[in-house]
């Protein structure tokens, strides 16, 4: 039996796979029920045209954190590529996040920094002193109404299939106007794609000879040689999947948003010109267009055929993906009490999005990784070997 068993062969999970070996000696059995390594930042390319499309969504990588940015460069190079996304509103496209260029071509105006402040100051003050009840009314008080109701209102209702108005507020915390024409959609230190793609970065991570993973294989099927009854207890275990599940849903479920992805190939060099295009309006059903070949303007990819792919959102049901956690009240309570519970298991180590229930970048998820590999999981194996 190997020292240590991982369940999910996501960023998380081959982080603390990778470490465990390299750097303590430890011999790793990595275990996932998916056919492929790698979690949602798992890529391949599309058989026929050979563009790389990421199959749980886009993912663009970006980080501030130093200690992430060195690691991350030991298994791959980044091209210098930069994200930027508009959207559609009205038969216009507009630039996005919302920053001087929108209110300019929105309002047909030629406003400066500081009179664009003003404009919208005015507009968002709306509610006077009211404290905003939904989500509707703190969009307006944070923007005003018109930018709101143009670029949040329809998006947000199509994302959370539910009127704002009937959405807590705490939903949108910030809307950040940016008073320059400045429209990276990051504005981290680093930021890039991996060069020869996600798979190939994780698949490097996964090459050592302490390191085995195996596909297919859910941690909770007794049938697995590397199972949960089989090894909690018997050695540590990294647990990257939902918390929920690890106990049987017996505080009851936690929710999440879902996406559905609807692939197809065009026969035609650039379908939009851009790589995220953004559907602003509740008559289009869906919420953004990926087109993947915009990823990667280096690579010689076919001149008459691109992929495309459709963005859904909804509520997951038992049996989805698990995309985005909703976070209700209820679901706060659940997770503090199955909080409480993993507590009880002082050989079984909660990490990653699904692990914790949280929205995490992959900067986020390898840099809580390295963590707990520091914190919770160098003790157990000693001072380290490299
Ligand atoms: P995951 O990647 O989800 O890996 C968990 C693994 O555990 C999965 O492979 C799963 O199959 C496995 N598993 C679960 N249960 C079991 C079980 N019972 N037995 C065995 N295996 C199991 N981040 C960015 O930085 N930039 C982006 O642009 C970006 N875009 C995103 C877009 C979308 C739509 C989503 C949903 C996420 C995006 N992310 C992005 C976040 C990124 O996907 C996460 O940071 C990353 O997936 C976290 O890695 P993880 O290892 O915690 O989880």
């Amino acid at each position: 039996m190997s020292d240590v068993v991982v369940v999910g062969s996501g960023f998380f999970g081959l982080t603390v796979a990778e470490r465990l070996a390299e750097q303590f000696g430890v011999d790793v059995a990595v275990v996932d029920r998916r056919p492929h390594i790698g979690g949602n930042a798992y890529s391949e390319a599309e058989p026929t045209t050979g563009i790389e499309v990421h199959r749980y969504g886009a993912h663009l990588f970006h980080t501030s954190n130093e200690r992430v940015w060195e690691y991350v460069n030991r298994f791959t190079r980044f091209t210098d590529y930069v994200h930027r996304v508009y959207t559609t509103h009205h038969g216009e496209v507009y630039p996005m996040p919302i920053n001087l260029g929108t209110v300019n071509q929105f309002f047909r105006s030629a406003h400066g920094p500081d009179a664009a402040r003003a404009l919208i100051r005015e507009q968002a003050a709306e509610l006077g002193d009211r404290t905003p009840s939904n989500l509707d009314e703190q969009g307006v008080s944070l923007i005003g109404r018109p930018l709101y109701e143009a670029f949040i209102r329809d998006y947000t209702a199509k994302q959370w299939q539910t009127d704002p108005t009937e959405l807590p507020a705490s939903i949108i915390k910030r809307l950040p106007v940016r008073y320059t024409y400045d429209n990276r959609y990051f504005n981290d230190t680093h930021e890039g794609l991996p060069v020869d793609g996600y798979t190939a970065w994780l698949e490097r991570m996964a090459d050592h000879p302490r390191i085995t993973v195996t596909l297919d294989t859910d941690f909770f099927d007794e049938s697995q040689p590397v199972n949960k009854s089989a090894t909690v207890g018997r050695v540590p275990v990294v647990y990257t999947g939902p918390v929920d599940r690890y106990f049987d849903f017996a505080q009851g479920e936690l929710s999440w948003r879902t996406l559905d992805f609807e692939q197809e190939v065009l026969p035609t060099g650039d379908f939009q010109g851009t790589s995220v295009m953004n559907y602003a309006d509740a008559d289009v059903p869906y919420t953004r267009i990926h087109e993947f070949r915009h990823f990667h303007p280096e690579r010689d990819y076919p001149q008459d055929s691109t992929v495309i792919m459709r963005e859904f959102s909804r509520f997951a049901e038992r049996g989805d993906e698990p995309y985005y956690p909703i976070n209700t009240a209820t679901d706060r309570e659940r997770l503090e009490a199955y909080r409480a519970r993993t507590a009880e298991e002082p050989q079984v180590f909660f990490g990653g999005r699904l692990g914790t229930y949280q929205y995490l970048d992959m900067h986020m998820a390898i840099g809580s990784a390295l963590s707990m590999v520091d914190n919770k999981l160098a003790p157990l194996f000693g001072a380290g070997v490299g």
